[in-house]
């Protein structure tokens, strides 16, 4: 049976060849489970014959237009024209239809039924409108009495009625030919379609890859658009629907709308299938990779030394009990090794790095001991005297122990070496039972030794401060940091900023050092600062501690400090016993006073060890005897005495004065010298004096030419002369507004020739109206005159509240003058009162110096009111000249 040659198109063909959905349409359900075991045979088989005797043919006519038709009742299932398929039919009036169909020679309807599951179609209005009038190409009886044929589709036609329902339906149906306007809306219409086509099968829709090749040759916008119901993604109602669109241009716009969709639907199950696709395969991937890696190295014989280094840090990191985030963070930095050849240096860095993150105190603490009356006797047991210091430092320890998390600022010991800083610390932390580490800062430039380098560099460690607590082993040292006034700063940044992050309370609970990366919590930790000055330490850090100034000592507290702390020490540390040795007390003072020169004890320690060593040396001999150490073995065993006792001038002296100053050492003494020569400059000043030093030696020389007359100098000396100032030990940089008083007396005396007093010491700063200001570090000043040998300390008034922090000792022995002017200076200080110069008659009203009124003057002279204020600089006003 040939198919209608007018339908026939290039579509026929690749349709037939691949685009055949793949669940072709069985009409019922009882003849698709037979389907498999029956062969298809020709038409021209016995089958068929059988059929030859079958009932009326039908009256159907072949004309277009109305005719009578058998009709099959199709399930699921919708048969476009132009469609082959074959068919399996199984209820009994389907096969007596086909029969008749047959034994006609003419085609037949198939409709589908509305009610998939209905057995029996008794009127028309159980099937669908419209449906398909169909050739039979080739008819199969099978054994279980159901047929199989091959049929394809002709025409759309609608059903009008049936004409008759048994033995099977005869139906009268009209066709409906495809409506076709030409145009370019079709065209246009047909294109996109085609590209959707294309799309969809790119996307991978379940249709052979041809279909989109067939889809471009179709000519015929009807037959294109019906050619997408094969598409298996299609429904039994859409695909009706598309059957029932007998407008063309409707039904490209139908399938167009319908493949966009599939299209998206494709699009986005692609990309989730992707997703999902490459996220398996990764971990597979490197899962895979280990395992044949491990192979391999099993083959090889190399049970590799990484794998095993590799399992012991994991054992390490497991065992360390560190805080989860830190954990987390080792073992991928682990995981990160083992994916590396342990030729790479980057093993051994990722290996120093985790060993870093295990040996550190995370979460290990020291119980803090807390009974502060233990802790004040270690601390009196470690040291003598400082009993305002130990004071402090237990005070400081009661409100940490009240409160445990409040954020009391850093320790801060200031004082000249060898007075006890360090021990102190020390003290500390055995009377809170906790760790101690210290760490020094002097010199240091580069921030990154607090903070540590980042891992990139080459060798690169954590920062000191980690370090140190690494060294502690626990999270709660107490931490000394040495020499704060000594950190410096340059281009490699800030250090002192650094350290600000160290100590500031309300940062670091979270330091952060570039090595480690994760922060450490330093918040637990007692940071003890110590320096030698004050003023060197940068402003923001002092702000941040409690500063506890440690001035030195006096005689008496060094000399019962080492009979009662260093000569034991020192004994047992040379494995001497009382047995063999005895100091004196006479020696030790001498020791004291006149081979060591310092506020602190160090020297006088190392004196010490340096006598024990030598009797130690004798004891090894075979000396059984007890070495006596007086004044005589003192010069044996340390030479002649070093120190003159006292520094001062041994005589009074003309123009020169001794003034007290403080320096890194402690308190000292300085004695300033002043000669007049002549020349026309004010003075020159040698000796390292820094500028503040020499705009008070200004202002100390305009005071003395504003009073000139009243000191007794006359106004020429100043215009003929130049003086020279000097203070010795010009090695070591002098700078501070104390020595004012100290410089004025020196000039006085050079320009009077009134000798100063040999044993009067001073400080203080002068303005020029001659007042006396208040000074700093008075203690230290005093201990230092008084180790000279002074035997008066002229001090300013405003100092006197100062005089609190002097041993009663050195009261006792120095008399101390509190002064508020420079004239009450220069009455203690000058062997006689200068004689003011005797006022010149008649004229020498007008020439009497600018303010005047100094109480030196005395005598009848008749006073003027100041005018003008006797502040002023003096005004060069030379007689003659008038
Ligand atoms: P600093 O740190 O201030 O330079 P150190 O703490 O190193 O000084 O002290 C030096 C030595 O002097 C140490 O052996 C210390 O024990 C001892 N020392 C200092 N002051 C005292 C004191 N008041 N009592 C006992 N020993 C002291």
């Amino acid at each position: 049976m040939a198919s209608d040659p007018t339908r026939r198109t290039t579509l026929n063909h690749h349709s037939r060849r691949g685009f055949l959905p793949p669940d072709s349409h069985p009409d019922d359900g009882t003849a698709r489970r037979h389907s498999k075991e029956t062969p298809m045979a020709d038409r021209t088989s016995p089958a068929e014959d059988k059929q030859q005797p079958a009932p009326e043919p039908s009256r159907a006519t072949r004309t277009t237009g109305r005719h009578e038709l058998p009709l099959v009742a199709l399930r699921e299932t919708v048969i476009f024209p132009e469609m082959i398929v074959p068919l399996q039919v199984g209820r009994e009036k389907s096969v007596n239809a086909l029969n008749a169909a047959v034994a006609s020679g003419g085609p037949i309807a198939l409709v589908t039924q509305r009610r998939a599951e209905q057995e029996e179609i008794e009127s028309p209005d159980e099937l669908y409108q419209i449906g398909t009038l169909a050739k039979i190409a080739q008819v199969v009886q099978l054994q279980d009495g159901t047929v199989r044929a091959i049929v394809q589709g002709q025409r759309r036609v609608r059903v009008l009625g049936f004409t008759q329902t048994a033995p099977y339906l005869v139906a009268t149906i009209e066709e409906l030919p495809d409506q076709t306007p030409a145009g370019v809306e079709v065209e246009a219409l047909m294109k996109s379609v085609q590209a959707q086509i294309e799309q969809y099968v790119a996307n991978g829709a379940p249709v052979p890859p041809e279909a989109a090749v067939a889809a471009r040759n179709i000519t015929d916008p009807g037959l294109l658009a019906d050619m997408v119901a094969y598409s298996p993604d299609m429904t039994t109602e859409q695909r009706q629907e598309l059957l029932e669109t007998i407008d063309v241009v409707e039904r490209l716009k139908v399938v167009s709308g319908f493949l966009a969709r599939q299209v998206e639907v494709l699009e986005l199950k692609g990309r989730i299938q992707s997703e999902v696709k490459s996220e398996m395969d990764k971990t597979q991937r490197e899962y895979i990779l280990r395992e044949q890696l491990k192979a391999i190295q099993r083959e090889l014989g190399e049970d590799d030394p990484q794998q095993a280094d590799i399992s012991e840090l994991r054992d390490k990191v497991e065992a360390a009990g560190m805080p989860e985030e830190i954990k987390a963070r080792a073992i991928k930095e682990i995981d990160r090794m083992s994916r590396i050849p342990s030729a790479s240096p980057e093993v051994g860095v990722i290996r120093t790095y985790v060993d870093w993150l295990v040996a550190l105190p995370w979460n290990v603490a020291t119980t803090d001991l807390l009974d502060i009356k233990e802790a004040a006797k270690i601390l009196d047991e470690d040291h003598y005297g400082l009993e305002k210091v130990k004071d402090r430092i237990l005070e400081y320890l009661a409100v940490r122990t009240l409160a445990d998390q409040i954020r009391s600022p850093i320790l801060a010991f200031v004082g000249p070496p060898g007075v006890g800083k360090t021990s102190l610390g020390k003290s500390v932390a055995r009377a809170m039972g906790r760790k101690f580490v210290r760490m020094s800062l002097g010199g240091i430039h580069d921030e990154a030794e607090i903070r540590g380098h980042r891992r990139t560099y080459i060798g690169a460690l954590p920062g000191r401060i980690i370090q140190n607590i690494k060294t502690a082993g626990s999270n709660n040292p107490v931490f000394m940091l040495d020499e704060v006034d000594k950190i410096g700063m340059d281009f490699r940044g800030d250090p002192s900023s650094a350290l600000l992050e160290v100590l500031d309370p309300e940062q670091n609970n979270t330091f952060q050092d570039n090595y480690l990366e994760v922060p450490f919590d330093l918040s637990r930790v007692l940071f003890i600062a110590t320096g030698n000055l004050l003023d060197p330490i940068p402003a923001a850090l002092r702000d941040r501690m409690e500063v506890i100034q440690l001035p030195g000592y006096t005689q008496k507290e060094k000399v019962e400090i080492a009979r009662r702390f260093l000569i034991p020490k020192q004994m047992a540390n040379h494995g001497l016993k009382p047995k063999n040795i005895e100091i004196t007390d006479v020696a030790l003072l001498e020791l004291v006073q006149a081979y060591t020169h310092e506020a602190g004890v160090r020297n006088i320690e190392r004196e010490i060890a340096n006598i024990m060593r030598k009797v130690a040396r004798t004891v090894a001999e075979g000396r059984k005897r007890k070495t006596i150490v007086d004044i005589r073995k003192l010069d044996e065993y340390l030479g002649p005495p070093r120190f003159e006792y006292g520094e001062l001038e041994r005589e009074d002296q003309v123009g020169s004065a001794t003034g007290l100053v403080v320096t890194e050492v402690g308190g000292d003494v300085v004695a300033v010298e002043v000669t007049i020569m002549e020349g026309k400059e004010d003075f020159i000043l040698t000796g390292q004096l820094g500028e503040v030093m020499r705009e008070s030696a200004r202002a100390a020389l305009s005071w003395i030419r504003s009073h000139a007359a009243s000191l007794g100098i006359e106004r020429e000396t100043f215009e003929k002369n130049t003086l020279h100032i000097h203070v010795p030990a010009g090695a070591t940089p002098k700078d501070g507004p104390s020595a004012g008083v100290t410089m004025a007396t020196a000039m006085v005396s050079a320009f009077t020739g009134i000798p100063v007093r040999k044993d009067v010491a001073m400080t203080g700063e002068i303005t020029l109206r001659g007042r006396v200001l208040p000074i700093g570090g008075l203690k230290q000043k005093t201990l230092a005159a008084h180790l000279s040998g002074a035997k008066v300390v002229i001090i300013p008034k405003k100092n006197e509240k100062d005089l609190r922090d002097i041993p009663e000792e050195i009261r006792r022995q120095v008399r101390i003058i509190p002064v508020e002017t420079a004239e009450q200076v220069l009455d203690a200080a000058l062997r006689r009162r200068p004689q003011p110069l005797a006022p010149k008659p008649p004229k020498a009203a007008p020439d009497e110096p600018v303010g005047g009124g100094s109480r030196l003057e005395h005598g009848g002279l008749v006073r003027r009111p100041d005018f003008p204020p006797s502040d002023q600089p003096p005004v060069m006003v030379r007689p003659e000249e008038r």
